[in-house]
């Protein structure tokens, strides 16, 4: 069994639905709200652990009830929380959504992510030592991706660097990722709006670009190529980065070669849509490996 290190967020998602979106100082009467627990970190986590990783988790939650919650998710997904604390006095990272009139507006409050701090991975670093593949994205501090960009570097770790969301990163950490994921919106900040196949031929079976409904583009050292998505009846696209993610990490730590795990990536992401919910979507091992025939 190949080991993953997730350092990244959580979060708790309050999800109300609305006929009408509320102007300011208006109340309205909503539908009906859910709470689901979310985050890149806990999502990329479930993921991976879902098709055959065992993963650990390194991060943060508040030490309110979706704390509580969010841990407890983590657990029944068969995610090591060892390494997840909560923080005195912090809330837990929250996204309050609200699907109204055809179109969500969300409203993220970072909460105990912020706390995910340089030292809190030195304090993790035997987690990270052990691991064949670390992932990380980027709704923790900037510094904490610098630094763990270098630990992996030093510990000679490969770390898959999801920009998600979209930040500018500093060339040094470019240059140490291993792999580097962003969406066509987060590449564009990424790289400020450069050729897309200058920046491609750069970074050789390392930056992949996924496309949504088109699938994943790269360059393989002669070609760009781009790995086309499965047709499905998409019901609910949240999380499909996430599942991505996870699914290319777990197949390129088990030595598939990066366009095999592009594949095997593309697989796991397209069933992921055909189901409602982040979480609530990513397949089980067996189903990727069915596929679709
Ligand atoms: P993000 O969720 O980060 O915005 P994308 O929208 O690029 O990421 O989707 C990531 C991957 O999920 C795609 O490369 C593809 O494999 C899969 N995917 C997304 N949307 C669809 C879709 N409508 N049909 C099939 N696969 C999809």
């Amino acid at each position: 069994m190949i080991r993953i290190a997730v350092v990244g967020s959580s979060s708790m998602d309050l999800v109300v639905t609305s006929a009408k979106r509320p102007m300011a100082g208006e109340t309205v009467l909503g539908e009906s709200f859910i709470t689901v627990p979310g985050g890149k970190g806990a999502n990329q986590a479930v993921a991976a652990a879902r098709l055959g990783a065992e993963v650990s988790m390194v991060g943060c939650v508040g030490d309110d009830v979706y704390g509580e919650i969010i841990l407890e998710n983590l657990k029944k997904n068969h995610v090591n929380t060892q390494y997840v604390e909560p923080v005195t006095g912090s809330a837990s990272g929250t996204a309050h959504i609200t699907l109204s009139e055809g179109d969500n507006s969300i409203i993220v409050v970072k909460g105990a992510n912020d706390f995910i701090t340089p030292e809190y991975v030195e304090k993790a670093k035997k987690v990270i030592e052990e691991s064949d593949i670390v992932m990380v994205q980027q709704e923790i501090p900037e510094e904490t991706v610098e630094y763990l960009a270098d630990l992996c570097n030093m510990l000679q770790k490969r770390l898959l660097l999801n920009p998600a969301p979209a930040r500018k990163l500093s060339e040094a950490v470019i240059q140490q990722a291993s792999f580097l994921t962003p969406n066509e919106h987060e590449f564009e900040i990424l790289f400020d709006g450069r050729d897309r196949t200058e920046v491609l031929t750069e970074y050789p079976n390392k930056l992949f670009i996924t496309e949504g409904k088109n699938g994943v583009r790269y360059f393989d050292g002669h070609e760009e190529k781009i790995v086309p998505s499965f047709e499905v009846e998409a019901v609910d696209t949240t999380g499909a980065g996430d599942t991505f993610n996870a699914a290319f990490a777990v197949a390129v730590a088990e030595g598939k070669s990066f366009g095999e795990s592009l594949l095997f990536a593309n697989r796991a992401a397209s069933i992921s849509v055909t189901k409602l919910g982040a979480q609530g979507g990513m397949p089980q091992r067996v189903e990727v490996e069915r596929g679709f025939e």
